[in-house]
């Protein structure tokens, strides 16, 4: 089924990747309503004993055989400990790094192996590595309870009380009554589902957490609280940022922009990147460099 699913993917143009992320989530199970009667989670496979969480060898990764590629000869290592944001202009390629880490996708050359075991596309192996948390984010009509520990069956209540609590989803269990009230997907804000999301993935047993622009639809200071909470969690974290503060808060900054991706500390990049500078001068409300304003050529 896998090569397959990864034929169909690489064929659909344009929004395939978000067609296999939600793809991948129907294979795995981790997103279709419960059974009847409980949760049937995947069958998380315990991370093995390795120095570097994920490592990307010689990644080149491309769409179609004729598109240039995204990640050209690509390395990467993270180990525990590591905060990663990951920035750069609409099209940059964060998704498809994000979706290359997690297995997802897989790459035309090079390795991408998590915890020392190379990326199969076995999602049970892969749920007991990392745990994507997409931009969409996936609740169920089910108790607030299930949805919480879906990756986590067996976290007791405190547990997740816990989780609920330091992730700011505290309101909003009190507003809907406690753990045992029941979700409806439809009643809640986009925002609402995206801190449901990120307190399942919290709960989960993955060391790798990758949060692609997982907390957009939040306001400045709940996504501080959410990526806090996840900077904190044993393992480590990739964060897909849309605003500055998510940079800031991370050790080290990978920007991919014109097919040369760099990595460093937030003032080592503005220092060596035109384009980092560009993106933190767009964040800050700083208008871009000024560009003459060109006609298009008219046809005739
Ligand atoms: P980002 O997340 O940084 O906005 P993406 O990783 O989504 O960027 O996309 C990187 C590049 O790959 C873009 O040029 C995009 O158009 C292209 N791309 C993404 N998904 C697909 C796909 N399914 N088929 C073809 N091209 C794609
Ligand atoms: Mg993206």
């Amino acid at each position: 089924l896998q090569p397959a699913l990864h034929a169909l993917v690489q064929g659909v143009a344009g929004g395939g990747l978000r067609f296999a992320v939600t793809l991948d989530r129907i294979l795995s199970s981790t997103a279709l309503p419960p059974p009847p009667g409980g949760v049937s989670p995947p069958r998380a496979v315990a991370a093995q004993a390795d120095p570097a969480r994920a490592r990307l060898r010689g990644v080149t990764f491309r769409y179609g055989p004729q598109a240039r590629p995204v990640l050209d000869d690509f390395d990467l290592t993270l180990s525990d400990g590591t905060h990663l944001a990951v920035v750069g202009p609409s099209g940059a390629g964060k998704s498809t790094l994000a979706a290359l880490l997690a297995g997802l996708l897989q790459p035309q050359a090079g390795t991408v192996r998590l915890g020392g075991v190379p990326v199969d596309g076995d999602p049970a192996v892969l749920a007991g590595h990392r745990v994507l948390i997409p931009q969409e984010a996936y609740v169920f009509t089910g108790t607030l309870l299930d949805n919480l520990r879906y990756l986590c069956p067996d976290a007791d209540e405190h547990r997740v009380a816990a989780a609920v609590e330091r992730l700011g989803l505290g309101p909003l269990a009190y507003r809907l009554g406690g753990l045992a009230a029941t979700l409806e997907p439809g009643a809640l804000s986009a925002g609402e589902r995206q801190l449901v999301a990120a307190v399942r993935a919290y709960l989960s047993p993955a060391p790798l957490a990758i949060l692609d622009e997982a907390t957009c639809h939040l306001d400045p200071t709940a996504e501080a609280t959410v990526e806090l909470a996840f900077a904190a969690r044993p393992g480590c974290l990739v964060v897909v940022a849309h605003r500055i503060s998510s940079a800031l808060r991370a050790r080290q900054v990978l920007i991919l922009a014109d097919g040369r991706p760099m990595l460093g500390r937030h003032e080592e990049l503005l220092a060596r990147s035109a384009t980092y500078r560009e993106l933190v001068g767009h964040w800050r409300g700083e208008p871009a460099t000024a560009q003459p304003a060109r006609p298009l050529p008219l046809g005739g």
